[in-house]
């Protein structure tokens, strides 16, 4: 598959087809589950190479299944990577990642304060435990996190291309130049941005980390993740995980392959309602204040209008509700009948959480409130439904 193909065109046909040794042998459309655990050979001279790494092969499902060798290939082809592990969640990969960029590094952890609640217990309460200590920084602050970097060796910066709830945008180029330089790698979870509005590694990241369960797959019925990594980082990737054997199985690889044909279509249209919503809350009167990336306001307008692509803005729209405290939102909540009250993003479906109950639970209210994550905020991820029956739930669901 060319790489200077368009991704739309990428997403429908990476991966799949391939030739087999014998050209008589008929070629599936879409690569199949293959749901085999070892794999074998004609002769035992053959799968002794293929153990001994040389010839290419499979032979076992820990190091690789073709179902999930066929996804892997397309996540880095989408992001120019030179290769991926598909992870059977989010939070696994973020885990690989991280522990390769530890493993022959100092174990320290330069991390953005803005962070998936999950990884910011691994950092906390898997990390720390273990004697890998992490410090915290605002990310969208170029020369505070350069300085942190002067000051101290760490294994690697680790940020969101786009954070959860509040979507701040850091500039994941400047962090990367500057990580390197003091020998840190940059991992960057670019889950909410997706390979539609951000590559990290073409932005000099090493480790650009997925939970495929969101806008990849799709369709609200997988738990996946994978690390797409350069050419760096990719031999203590995968030999970590040849040990480890954190992957995806091959029923959940042959999801989200088929969600990715459709991921640029959906994300596409995802944007734009998500634009259309934004607009909406923006001149509701019942609503404080509108997060969402496309705001000229926006406190990182300019680095959002440099590192992403013009028209795309995510699919994320953050808002407080005018006064409201946990009661209120509850009943907004509960009130909504097209929009689905579930704990992720990048469905189909329009879905609403609300961050104080759900990703941001285990904080203190206090900590919640110095994050910014007020008592009334709600987070909205746009799924692909018309904006318009988008628009009527919320307001309903928002009337007195
Ligand atoms: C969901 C999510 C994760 C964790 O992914 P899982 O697939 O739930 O393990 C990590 N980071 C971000 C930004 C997420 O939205």
């Amino acid at each position: 598959m060319e790489k200077k193909m368009k991704l739309e065109t990428r997403a429908v046909h990476a991966g799949d087809r391939k030739q087999p040794a014998n050209r008589d042998a008929f070629v599936p459309v879409t690569t199949p589950i293959y749901a085999s655990s070892s794999f074998l050979y004609a002769d035992t001279a053959k799968l002794d190479r293929v153990l001994g790494h040389e010839e290419e092969g499979y032979s076992y499902a820990r190091y690789e299944n073709p179902t999930r060798s066929a996804l892997e290939e397309t996540l880095a082809n989408l992001e120019g990577g030179a290769g991926a592990v598909a992870c059977s969640s989010g939070m696994m990969a973020m885990e690989l990642a991280l522990q390769a960029a530890l493993m022959d590094r100092p174990k320290a952890i330069l991390a953005a304060n803005a962070l998936y609640g999950a990884t910011l217990s691994l950092l906390t309460k898997v990390f720390e435990p273990m004697g890998v200590e992490s410090d915290f920084v605002d990310i969208c602050d170029f020369d505070t996190v350069r300085a942190k970097l002067a000051y101290r060796r760490y294994a690697c910066v680790t940020m969101e291309t786009i954070s959860n709830p509040l979507l701040r945008v850091g500039e994941i180029d400047r962090i990367a130049v500057a990580a390197r330089e003091q020998g840190a790698l940059l991992v960057v979870d670019n889950t909410f941005a997706t390979p539609m509005l951000a590559r990290p590694l073409e932005l000099g990241a090493t480790y650009s980390v997925h939970s495929v369960t969101k806008f990849l797959a799709g369709h609200g019925d997988v738990l996946g993740g994978a690390v797409i990594s350069d050419a760096d980082g990719l031999p203590g990737l995968t030999a970590l995980s040849r040990i480890t054997g954190p992957v995806l199985g091959p029923f959940e690889s042959y999801l989200t392959m088929r969600g990715i044909k459709t991921f640029p279509l959906r994300m596409e249209r995802q944007c734009a309602n998500a634009c259309r919503v934004a607009a909406w809350l923006q001149a509701h009167p019942g609503i404080e204040k509108v997060h969402y990336c496309g705001d000229p306001a926006h406190p990182d307008a300019a680095t959002i209008r440099r590192l992403l692509p013009q028209g795309l803005r995510g699919a994320l729209v953050s808002f407080s509700i005018a006064g409201a405290g946990r009661e209120q939102v509850f009943r907004f909540m509960d009130r909504l009948k097209l929009v689905v009250r579930g704990t992720s993003l990048g469905d189909v479906h329009t879905l609403a959480l609300y961050p104080a109950i759900a990703s941001h639970r285990d904080l203190a209210p206090k900590q919640r409130a110095r994050l910014g994550i007020g008592d009334g905020l709600v987070r909205l991820c746009l799924g692909i439904e018309a904006v318009d029956d988008i628009i009527a739930d919320l307001d309903q669901a928002l009337s007195e």
